[in-house]
């Protein structure tokens, strides 16, 4: 490829949520920005994904909200469902009201956006190969055109935002960052957009996205049921990696043949994809370079949740390169404001759930009926634990659990443990070191915690 440029001050790789937020606010800033993606313009936005996407990181960057050929339909709440379906809670706060999302459409309103903000070339069909680095530092990276050429492109900064399987994260050296996401910690998906003919069969709750909690059709995650509109769903399970090459089996066996009552429909979409649901990378950031969104392992880990936080983290990387570029400094020194910014905020009410997400797992449909039902777990709790990661129970709250849970002391104790570490963690990385000198310090405590949690859970099988 000719009359190409190939030097910038930043390079942002994928142009996905995270992605494109990063080039734009970059851009805003008054960067010069290369934005480079594999897929082809038009495909930029294409994800298999359940589409929902909360109405609050609309206002935290202050961009316009979904609207027209982009929205699919308004969500009001969402609702939660115990295994055998005998309790819903009904989570209702603004912050779980939002939208689904038409995906494709609203890549590449991304994507304009990023455009119009300022990226001076964006280079599609064009495949990040490895990182190139000078005194230790990233300076720039290697990429194959769709004819095949190869090309070396140079960078102060470089923003990864490649998505899961990144394979720049793969390749970095680094004694800071993870190269690979265990396995416990991902939840392979199956989804499918259904459309029905119209008085066959109607969605229900149209305003609602659904969550089934159970532990046998959907080991180690959840099934889920989106709404697009009247007459059709997104629709969909998670589980356990283990379930490689299974899932759409369980998918089929357990969510289509169970939700989908009417044999007049069409497939409008269907794929699978991996979402890792831990706490972010320990530093999300290294020299030279800046992880954000699913390469940086920034999803909610307890419902998978992705788009928000990957764009809030293009926003964070976008300010941190500015603030490199400025002082002419892209060593991780510079760059730890990246990481503090994202361990402070939302990391910090991920480590939280992430721990709810490792006991949630471990517990039995019985376990799970038993503390729905009995409201061990209230909706105002979960909604107040997802929002802030953390909750304090008063003493008369602590004893009417106490009774409704005497039948199953251990569970009951279990859950108090667990919601006394949340409440650590989470103030843990509200005190996120503003220095990487004081990191190890920091990483020992919070592994401390998930030994913690991790010996909860063993000992709670060895007495079943
Ligand atoms: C089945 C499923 C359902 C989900 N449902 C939801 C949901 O309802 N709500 C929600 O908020 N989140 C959901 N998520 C998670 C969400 O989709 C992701 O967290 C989010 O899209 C992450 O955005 P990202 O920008 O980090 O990565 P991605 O959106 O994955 O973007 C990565 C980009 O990088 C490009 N790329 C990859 N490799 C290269 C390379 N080597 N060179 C150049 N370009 C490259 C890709 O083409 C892509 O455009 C779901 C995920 C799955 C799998």
């Amino acid at each position: 490829m000719e009359n190409i440029k190939k030097s910038f001050e930043v390079i942002v790789v994928g142009a996905g949520t995270g992605g494109t937020t990063a080039a734009r606010f970059a851009a805003e800033k008054g960067l010069n920005v290369c934005l480079i993606d594999r897929k082809s313009r038009t495909k930029i936005g294409e994800k298999i994904c359940g589409d929902a996407v909360g109405n609050d990181i609309f206002d935290f960057l202050s961009i316009n909200h979904p609207k027209d050929e982009e929205l699919s339909c308004y969500i009001k709440g969402a609702k939660l469902y115990s295994p055998n379906k005998k309790k819903c809670i009904t989570l209702l706060d603004p912050k779980q009201a939002g939208y689904i999302v038409n995906r494709l459409e609203f890549g590449q309103r991304l994507l304009n956006e990023a455009l119009d903000a300022g990226v001076i070339q964006f280079l599609d069909k064009t495949m990040a190969l490895g990182l190139l680095y000078k005194n230790g530092t990233v300076n720039g990276l290697q990429v194959r055109f769709e004819n095949g050429e190869k090309v070396e492109l140079n960078t102060k900064i470089l923003i990864d935002a490649s998505g899961f399987y990144s394979p720049l994260r793969k390749k970095i050296r680094s004694s800071l960052i993870e190269k690979d996401i265990l396995k416990e910690d991902n939840i392979l998906c199956y989804r499918e957009i259904v459309k029905f003919s119209p008085n066959d069969q109607q969605v229900d709750d149209p305003e609602y996205i659904s969550i089934i909690l159970d532990q046998e059709k959907a080991p180690g995650g959840y099934i889920w049921y989106f709404p697009k509109n009247e007459f059709s769903l997104n629709i969909g399970i998670g589980a356990f990696m283990d379930y490689k090459g299974k899932v759409k089996d369980l998918y089929q066996k357990n969510v289509f043949q169970e939700f989908i009552k009417t044999s007049r429909f069409e497939i409008l979409s269907s794929g699978g994809g991996v979402v890792p649901v831990r706490r972010p990378l320990w530093s999300c950031a290294d020299n030279g370079i800046i992880f954000v969104g699913d390469a940086a392992c920034q999803v909610n880990p307890l419902h998978g949740g992705g788009i928000d936080p990957s764009m809030r983290a293009g926003f964070h990387a976008a300010n941190s390169a500015a603030n490199a570029i400025q002082n002419d400094d892209f060593s991780i020194n510079r760059l730890w404001d990246y990481n503090y910014n994202v361990m402070t905020s939302f990391g910090a009410e991920f480590a939280s759930l992430d721990l709810l997400r490792i006991v949630l797992q471990s517990l039995s449909n019985d376990d799970l009926n038993f503390g729905l039902e009995r409201d061990l777990l209230s909706g105002e709790e979960i909604l107040k634990i997802s929002s802030t990661g953390g909750l304090n129970l008063s003493f008369v709250n602590m004893a009417v659990k106490a009774f409704k849970g005497i039948s199953r002391p251990n569970l009951l104790l279990d859950l108090n443990y667990l919601r006394i570490r949340m409440k650590e963690i989470s103030k843990l990385y509200k005190s996120f070191p503003e220095k990487i000198e004081f990191f190890s310090v920091w990483k020992e405590k919070v592994i401390e915690i998930y030994d913690k949690i991790k010996r909860m859970i063993v000992k709670a099988k060895t007495h079943k």
